[in-house]
């Protein structure tokens, strides 16, 4: 969240920044909380993030965009939860040492900020949520394709909702469109401000010490999130899993200029494969005592995301259309915003006289008509 403040800021403000990372944050205790209430087997762990830097350009602009919650405000405890986040940027009077930069465990990095994150299995955890949700009387449809919602509801103020598979048509006074980067095939009014857009993950592991060969060594076990900025949108990030093997994401830098492959692309049959080569010299290139691991990307696969023109989702009424509510539009980076959208937009659905301002979703969020006609185009600069 700390990557993006900068634009934030010049954007929207300090303050409707500070509230976005507040809200990210606040979602870290209440998964935690849910997950443990309701005894959801996911993988839930705790830890810390590192946020690494290996180049100049991109640290600078950083640390340029952050100055303003560190400064004053800061110093009089105005955003207390920057108290958290430990910034190692290195300044003409206090370079770092690598002693600062060991505790990364990465090599050649220039400065980072770590802050408490958290991980899940997130298939896990949304199936034990609708497990409960059906328990509780929920009538799920899966393998149901919407076809078309009608362009106006009729006399008695229903939508019409059509669908496929021969499971015929629904009428409802609410609909609430969860639909992230397939939104605009029902709502064609959202096809500026949110794009499918593609994007990859892969499980790297390390080979059973009988395949090893006799220098490969086991490496040391990763306890900590990550992010790894090699270069303006060139790195990975990644979560380790309790086996030693890890999840990396992003590497976008290795497809970005093969537009078609992953642009206003919705296709997720077809897996990105110009990662490959980076993943597999991934963890040696990057991580301190990996370099004679052998570990090597097991399995990539494609999953397709919603970006949004401005970056920001889409949450609240469908402009001009009453009884439409959406939330999407969640720029490959739902975990920290998704689940308090969701509650907040069935406080929507439920109670006629709860606005969005009643929510407490960041200001910034709010689907509206001038954010349709987006004067922004983030979707070719992620
Ligand atoms: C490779 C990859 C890596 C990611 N890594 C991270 C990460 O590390 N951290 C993070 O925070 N986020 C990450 N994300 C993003 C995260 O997965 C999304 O933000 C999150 O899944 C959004 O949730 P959602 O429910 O809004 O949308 P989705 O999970 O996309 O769900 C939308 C659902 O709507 C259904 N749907 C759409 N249209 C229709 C229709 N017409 N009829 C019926 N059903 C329909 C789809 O089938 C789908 O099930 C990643 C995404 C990808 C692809």
């Amino acid at each position: 969240m700390y990557g993006h403040a900068a634009k934030f800021i010049t954007r929207h403000g300090i303050e409707a920044t500070a509230e976005m990372i507040k809200y990210e944050i606040s979602h870290l205790r209440i998964l935690a909380d849910v997950i443990e209430r309701e005894k959801i087997d996911c993988d839930l762990t705790l830890t810390r993030s590192f946020d690494v830097y290996f180049d100049q350009e991109v640290m600078d602009k950083v640390r340029h965009g952050v100055e303003p919650l560190l400064s004053d405000s800061y110093q009089q405890g105005k955003y207390e939860f920057m108290k958290d986040a430990d910034f190692r940027f290195p300044t003409t009077d206090h370079p770092l040492t690598e002693e600062d930069l060991k505790e990364t465990k990465v090599k050649g990095a220039k400065g980072f900020v770590s802050f408490p994150a958290g991980h899940i299995w997130p298939y896990k955890f949304i199936s034990g949520l609708l497990e409960i949700a059906v328990s509780k009387g929920l009538n799920l449809q899966t393998n149901t394709p919407v076809l078309e919602i009608s362009p106006q509801r009729d006399e008695e103020g229903y939508w019409k909702i059509s669908t496929g598979n021969d499971r015929g048509v629904i009428r409802a006074r609410k609909v609430i469109l969860a639909t992230n980067a397939y939104t605009s095939a029902l709502a064609p009014e959202y096809a500026k401000a949110i794009v499918p857009c593609k994007g990859l993950c892969c499980h790297i592991v390390i080979p059973q010490s009988s395949d090893q060969d006799a220098d490969q060594k086991l490496p040391p076990r990763l306890t900590n999130t990550y992010v790894t900025r090699h270069g303006s949108g060139a790195g990975g990030y990644l979560i380790p899993r309790p086996d030693g093997s890890v999840i990396v994401g992003g590497t976008s830098h290795t497809f970005t200029p093969f537009l078609e492959q992953w642009h206003n692309n919705p296709n997720d049959d077809v897996l990105i494969d110009a990662a490959k080569q980076y993943l597999d010299g991934y963890m040696q290139r990057t991580f301190v005592g990996w370099e004679n691991s052998g570990a090597y990307s097991r399995e990539i696969w494609t999953g397709v995301m919603g970006y949004s023109a401005d970056s920001l989702p889409h949450i609240g009424v469908v402009p001009s259309k009453e009884g439409q509510l959406i939330l999407a539009g969640f720029n490959g980076h739902g975990m920290p915003v998704c689940f308090l959208a969701g509650k907040a937009i069935a406080q929507m659905a439920l109670c006629d006289n709860v606005i969005f301002e009643d929510t407490g979703l960041p200001r910034v969020y709010k689907t509206t008509s001038d954010r349709l006609e987006t004067k922004y185009n983030d979707t070719l600069q992620p």
